[in-house]
């Protein structure tokens, strides 16, 4: 029998299951269960593997409340989020069943002979999730992976598993067989340690810190298995003189502290063009005074609590109060509440505005002009994401263009359409999932020469 690990309601703190951790004996047999299924799944007939996933997507979105009340209860996410989180996974298996049918191989002109290439799967994929988005970030990874032909083993963080869970049942019911797609609680050092360090692995999908992805990077290379890596952001929203300041001040609060800000593409930097500080900075604190957050399972909810007191721990421990410009509210608890803040910071090498603080917490800082706005937003290690408000086309493609980061958005603070590619610069990450190319990172290209002059 596994150990059990107690999962928490972070808007209640009680506690709401018990879940098996698994040792690393049992994540080993999941691995060979996994190893041996792959032997079959990879010669499904492309239609019939294209209807095993648009089924498995079909269930998911009948199953859709049901989902979304159940992250509600596990990771504090606002009911509107979770719906359209459990929305997104099925949106993704759906599409995905679609690459089945169009993963072909190419036909490249060569004397004396044939040339084909053909995209084989890699085999048993291990898919290692955070606790901020389980739903969505589980599915960018194993639906084209399993479109691909591969087998998957995936690993939800030990906090958050309960949806991963029930998406991989849903999975079941829908025709998947149980060994090509399971879901292995545990610990990240136990669980997802074994996964990494084991040969019949043979990729892995990382999302979380860029201290965890450093070190599974680290031990992946040993065996030249190769990673795809989604880790963190510190992304700035940059906002100038012309832009159109009533929308981008309304919307600066979604792009930070949704989700409490427990998220990777959080503008957590604020740069406001000195000329227009004062205007928009009010209508600012408008906005964030007004943002409500409140019980996740009410439908005016805008903001639900941190995941865990030791996270909020974490996230007080970057706020001096000396820096408060000015913040919303929050209840007082049970629950591990923390209230949208804005900070101001004349230090340009203060923590606040170099790490990652993956709270409600925004920090402002001023520029003059385009250089100076680029120069800021790049003075980062990371480079995942970002906004750029300004009613001038140009300056809206110049500046994208000259931002380090893997993707912008320009007058929006949308980051994930998944149908186009996602992933990050420098410290943020290695590869790229989402879009129409996310199943060739689950395929080895194999070419093969024929002779026709024998
Ligand atoms: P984390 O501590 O790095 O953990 C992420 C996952 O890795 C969890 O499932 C964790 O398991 C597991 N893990 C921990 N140590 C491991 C090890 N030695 N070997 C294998 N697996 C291990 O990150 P987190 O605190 O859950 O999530 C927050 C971070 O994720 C933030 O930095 C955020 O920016 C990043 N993130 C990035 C993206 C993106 O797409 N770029 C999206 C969302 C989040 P346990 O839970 O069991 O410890
Ligand atoms: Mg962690």
């Amino acid at each position: 029998m596994s150990d059990l690990r107690e999962i928490i309601n972070p808007a209640t703190e009680e506690v709401i299951a018990e879940v098996p951790a698994l040792s690393v004996k049992e994540t080993e047999a999941a691995i060979a269960r996994s190893a041996a299924a792959f032997a079959s799944w990879r010669k499904v007939a492309p239609g019939q593997r294209a209807a095993l996933l648009r089924a498995f997507a079909a269930n998911v979105m009948s199953h859709k409340e049901e989902l979304a009340l159940l992250e509600v209860r596990n990771s504090g996410h606002t009911i509107g989020n979770a719906r359209w989180e459990a929305n997104n996974a099925a949106d993704v298996i759906n599409y995905y069943s679609g690459s089945v049918e169009r993963l072909s191989g190419r036909q490249i002109p060569v004397a004396g002979g044939i040339d084909i290439t053909f995209k084989e799967p890699v085999g048993v994929v291990g898919i290692i999730v955070p606790w901020n988005f389980p739903m969505p970030i589980a599915s960018w990874g194993f639906a084209p992976a399993l479109a691909a032909g591969c087998t998957v083993v995936l690993k939800p963080a030990e906090i958050t598993p309960l949806t991963a869970m029930r998406i991989a049942e849903l999975a079941h019911e829908a025709g998947i067989p149980e060994d090509v797609f399971s879901v292995l609680t545990g610990s990240g050092r136990i669980v997802g340690e074994t996964m990494v360090a084991d040969p019949r692995v043979k990729k892995i999908v990382f999302t979380g810190s860029t201290e965890v992805g450093i070190h599974i990077q680290t031990v992946a290379a040993a065996q030249i298995k190769p990673v795809t890596l989604e880790l963190g952001g510190k992304s700035a929203n940059v906002v100038f003189a012309d832009a159109d300041l009533d929308k981008a001040a309304a919307t600066a609060p979604y792009s930070v502290f949704d989700n409490a800000g427990q998220d990777c593409c959080a503008r957590s930097r604020l740069l406001v063009q000195e000329s227009i500080y004062d205007s928009f900075m009010e209508r600012f604190e408008e906005a964030v005074r007004s943002v409500r957050v409140e019980d996740p399972l009410l439908e005016s909810a805008e903001m639900g609590p941190l995941i865990s007191a030791g996270h909020r721990k974490t996230v007080e421990s970057f706020v001096d109060e000396s820096m408060v410009l000015f913040r919303g509210s929050c209840p007082s608890g049970p629950g591990y509440w923390y209230p949208p803040t804005v900070l101001e910071v004349s230090d340009p090498n203060h923590r606040v505005l170099k790490e990652e603080i993956f709270g409600p917490v925004v920090a402002v800082q001023t520029f003059s002009d385009e250089d100076e706005a680029i120069a800021l937003a790049n003075d980062s290690d990371y480079g995942l994401s970002g906004s750029i408000w300004t009613s001038n086309l140009g300056r809206g493609i110049r500046v994208s263009r000259g931002i380090e980061t893997g993707n912008l958005s320009v007058n929006s603070h949308s980051s994930v359409r998944y149908w186009t590619p996602f992933g990050g610069y420098k410290r943020s990450g290695l590869g790229r999932e989402l879009g129409p190319d996310a199943t060739d990172a689950f395929c080895e290209i194999k070419n093969v020469f024929i002779n026709t002059d024998i």
